[in-house]
């Protein structure tokens, strides 16, 4: 089997399965128990948060756990909303994952005025676009890192300064960027960023949510108090400790990996333009993760191809996880002018087992997956 969806997720670091076995079996104490197993758990949920407010050149008191990069984005904008009455505009970008598109849209229903931002056709939004968004009612600014479809790495820093022009708060979803390119919001300006730990090699439902000090939200999980009243629920120890043990593993690796595997993508791309007429590549080429190829072939249909390349045994997807099932064109591709009949897409996204042979053996694979189904009509 040739895996080429680790933007969908990334099977677990090693270092990320050991460091959390022990807290299912004799670490498994409640991080509030005030026993000594108690506070051995507690510790380790603190070291954790150190270790990842590090790689985002945060202090540990700005981070909170969470069941992941949905519940984080969901919360950076209905926790601000609740917690800031008086603004009532908020600014997305059209490229967001729904997992910010749909509370923006929930948001809209209660009265707010959400305005989308269009990205260009390379997938890229423009700072400028987003100023001319802004206004002084404006509650927050929320763009993606980088994007999970096409990979286009966003002008974050930028677009934060502004929102801040206009009082305005910054959210980025750095979901597919953390562990993979460098982040720092102290650099880029960010007050809330949403991470994922499956995304870079720790285990899923598990993630944050990066407040900057000062930032007023409100909780949207009450209960316990945990997490200094702002997310309750018990602590999700060993998912916890796995989330950092992957991020260290990942921002070690991550200055040679990223050349490495940005070269395999480079050499793809090439081999399946040079095989093939009728496809073109998506997404800006010198802003992008470097994991990532995202393709539209003409004249084939979409579940055509990637049921060919899944019997073949390449695993990759149209775009988004959570959008295929779904017969709708991507809207991100939508949002980029790019839609038209007959095409299939094709996100390939490569992570730490990708060999060079795995890629040339896909592109065998995707070549005379598109020659058969063009030649079948
Ligand atoms: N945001 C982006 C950009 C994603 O790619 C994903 C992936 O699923 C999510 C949010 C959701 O994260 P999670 O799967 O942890 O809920």
């Amino acid at each position: 089997m040739i895996y080429l969806d680790y933007a969908a997720t990334m099977p677990m670091r090693p270092e990320a399965v050991q460091a959390m076995l022990p807290y299912f079996t004799e670490r498994a104490a409640n991080a509030g128990a005030l026993h000594s197993a108690g506070r051995e758990a507690r510790r380790a949920v603190d070291d954790a948060r150190a270790a990842v407010a590090r790689g985002l050149n945060a202090d540990a008191a700005e981070l909170f756990w969470t069941s992941g990069g949905t519940e984080a984005d969901n919360w950076a904008l209905l926790g601000t909303a609740q917690a800031q009455k008086e603004r009532r505009h908020i600014v997305v970008s059209a490229i967001e994952h729904h997992a910010v598109l749909n509370p923006a849209q929930a948001l809209a229903r209660q009265g707010y005025e959400v305005t989308f931002v269009a990205p260009d056709r390379e997938g890229i939004i423009r700072a400028e676009a987003v100023e001319q968004a802004v206004r002084d009612d404006t509650l927050l600014v929320s763009v993606m890192t980088a994007n999970n479809e096409v990979g286009t790495l966003e002008p974050v820093a930028a677009i934060a300064a502004a929102a801040h022009a206009h009082g305005a708060l910054m959210h980025t979803d750095a979901v597919q960027a953390l562990g993979h390119i460098p982040v720092d919001v102290k650099e880029t300006g960010i007050d809330l960023l949403s991470f994922s730990s499956h995304k870079f090699g720790g285990p899923k439902g598990v993630g944050g949510l990066y407040v900057r000090r000062g930032t007023r939200i409100d909780p949207l999980i009450r209960g316990g108090a945990q997490e200094r009243g702002l997310r309750s629920g018990t602590e999700n120890v060993p998912g916890i400790v796995g989330t950092a043990a992957a991020l260290t593993a990942a921002l070690e690796r991550m200055p040679d990996e990223a050349k490495r595997l940005a070269a395999l993508r480079d050499r793809m791309m090439k081999a399946v333009l040079d095989g093939c007429g009728g496809v073109r590549v998506n997404g800006s080429l010198s802003q992008r993760l470097p994991g990532n190829l995202h393709l539209t072939f003409d004249g084939i249909g979409q579940d055509a191809l990637l049921m060919r390349l899944d019997f073949g045994g390449v695993m990759a997807s149209a775009g988004s996880a959570c959008t295929s099932g779904i017969r709708e064109r991507s809207h991100v591709i939508r949002a980029m002018g790019l839609d038209g009949d007959g095409q299939a897409d094709l996100r390939l996204t490569l992570g730490p087992d990708t060999t060079g042979e795995a890629c040339e053996e896909a592109v065998q694979k995707i070549l005379s997956a598109v020659f058969e189904l063009r030649n079948h009509h």
